[in-house]
């Protein structure tokens, strides 16, 4: 059985639709990337599994419980931890006091605490007085990544993390992933960097204009599958 599924998951801005019976599932353990360009409809995929956008039921599971309806942060209680497009630190808050607001509404025991999220970024714990928003945008993006583990969730979601950074910098976060993966959090990544997405998943989604265009393990898609299902075929 998944641990998290989306089943014919519609999504609307007013009367826009921006999703059409989008099918997903996360297994246990399993990372998962969601590709498309910009538009796509990932970010409001990500939206509907963390509750910022209510959905009917039946359209999105989580460990066999229907997730819909319920509020963002009843979703984050139950292990649903979100590193949102844009990062979104607290700009009053130091790197420390970021982090700490990750467990505010889940206090689980599990491998993740200040001293481990330090471990995986080391760099956080020198800066860790600083306000957060005073670090590069890839130690910011390190603070967010370390905010969301701080609730010790089951599922991480990731939108866009690579977004704005430069390509040694993207290399040095998803460098956490596989001890992220290690702990046992099943993980879904939103990338537009097709390449990063390919590297870090099991199985990849490529979505176009809000539908899933292509799905499988990275191995047995070709470029001209992800390209046509990623831009449409010519
Ligand atoms: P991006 O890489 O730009 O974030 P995306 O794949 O995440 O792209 P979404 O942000 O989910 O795509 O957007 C899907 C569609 O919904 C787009 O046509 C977008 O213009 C529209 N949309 C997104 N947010 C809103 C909003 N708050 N109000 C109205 N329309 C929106």
């Amino acid at each position: 059985m998944s641990l998290l599924e989306t089943r014919d998951l519609t999504g609307f801005y007013g009367d826009f639709q921006a999703l059409f019976g989008v099918d997903i599932t996360l297994s246990e353990g399993e990372t998962v990337a969601v590709i498309g360009a910009n538009g796509a409809g990932k970010t409001t995929l990500m939206r509907s599994i963390s509750g910022v956008i209510t959905q009917a039921p039946g359209m999105v599971r989580f460990d066999g419980r229907e997730i819909g309806a319920l509020p963002p942060d009843e979703i984050m209680a139950l292990g649903i931890a979100v590193v949102p497009e844009g990062r979104k630190l607290f700009p009053s808050l130091s790197v420390e006091e970021n982090l700490m607001m990750g467990c505010h509404r889940r206090k689980v025991a599990g491998p993740w605490s200040l001293d481990t999220v330090y471990g995986l970024f080391p760099i956080l714990k020198e800066r860790r007085h600083q306000p957060g928003t005073a670090l590069s945008g890839g130690q910011q993006q390190m603070v967010s990544i370390g905010r969301a583990l701080m609730s010790n969730p089951r599922v991480l979601l990731c939108d866009e993390i690579s977004l704005g950074l430069a390509p040694v910098v993207i290399k040095d976060i998803y460098a956490a992933f596989p001890q992220i993966r290690e702990t046992g959090a099943s993980v879904v990544v939103v990338e537009q960097d097709v390449g990063q997405a390919m590297k870090v998943a099991d199985r990849v989604y490529c979505m176009m204009e809000g539908r899933v265009t292509l799905s499988g393990r990275p191995s047995d898609l070709s470029r001209e599958a992800i390209h046509d299902a990623y831009f449409g075929a010519a």
